[in-house]
């Protein structure tokens, strides 16, 4: 009765919220491509250790001394296509494509042998205003496409962001690090979580790293053995 009641009725109502159509150009999908299509997924600049902006980036978090390593699948680039894929996900609900982003993040995660031995992942989070106001952490949904291929458990509750930040693009990375300074706290229920744990602090794109830095300093304050990030995109 419930498989019927799928079949016939959800399954109709999904397919229609979601078409199978590419989300970035429109295109028909093939059976075995999911919300983005196999041109435009190759058409991302793809990211690795020895691309300059991945160098830039890791060499911050290393002068800052809290997160171990980075991984990232590819480059922020501005009026690309990628950009509108994140777009969809962070303003327009399109919640499936940060699944479909993280199964991307979590094949790189098997593959290396640090990361997919982490604990935990952790969503970067949102204030909760923020998230009112969106109704959901992108992040998160990141994180769901990670887990489906990792199997590594996602903790969403373990820091919570006391500032409501506005959006962080305009300011410079000074500015930035003071925005964010102190606007995380550890949820004094989960601390137990921590000690001699490892994480993967998640987000969507990373510029200059210092949300990720500010999360990872809590989480090292509290006894985190090692604390790593990962993201869909490295930006310039
Ligand atoms: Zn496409």
């Amino acid at each position: 009765m419930l498989q019927m009641f799928y079949r016939s009725v959800l399954n109709p109502i999904r397919d229609f919220i979601y078409p199978p159509i590419c989300f970035t150009c429109n295109q028909l999908l093939q059976d075995d491509e999911m919300r983005i299509c196999r041109a435009c997924w190759n058409s991302f600049a793809k990211m690795n250790p020895s691309h300059p902006t991945w160098v830039e980036i890791k060499g911050k978090f290393e002068a800052e001394g809290v997160v171990q390593d980075i991984l990232s699948c590819f480059l922020f680039e501005k009026e690309g296509k990628l950009q509108d894929v994140v777009h969809l996900l962070k303003y327009r609900g399109m919640k499936s494509l940060g699944e479909r982003l993280g199964l991307e993040i979590g094949e790189r995660i098997v593959s290396d042998p640090i990361f997919s031995r982490a604990d935990y992942l952790i969503p970067v989070p949102l204030h909760k205003l923020k998230r009112r106001e969106r109704g959901y952490n992108q992040s998160e949904h990141i994180c769901k496409g990670i887990a489906t291929v990792t199997n590594i458990p996602t903790h969403t509750a373990l820091i919570k962001r006391l500032k409501y930040t506005e959006s962080q693009t305009q300011l410079n990375i000074d500015q930035r690090k003071e925005n964010v300074g102190n606007a995380f706290e550890i949820n004094p229920k989960c601390r137990p979580n921590i000690e001699g744990k490892s994480f993967i602090l998640v987000d969507d794109v990373i510029t200059t790293g210092s949300t990720i830095n500010a999360c990872a300093r809590i989480l090292v304050a509290n006894g985190a053995r090692n604390v790593l990030a990962a993201s869909v995109a490295l930006a310039q």
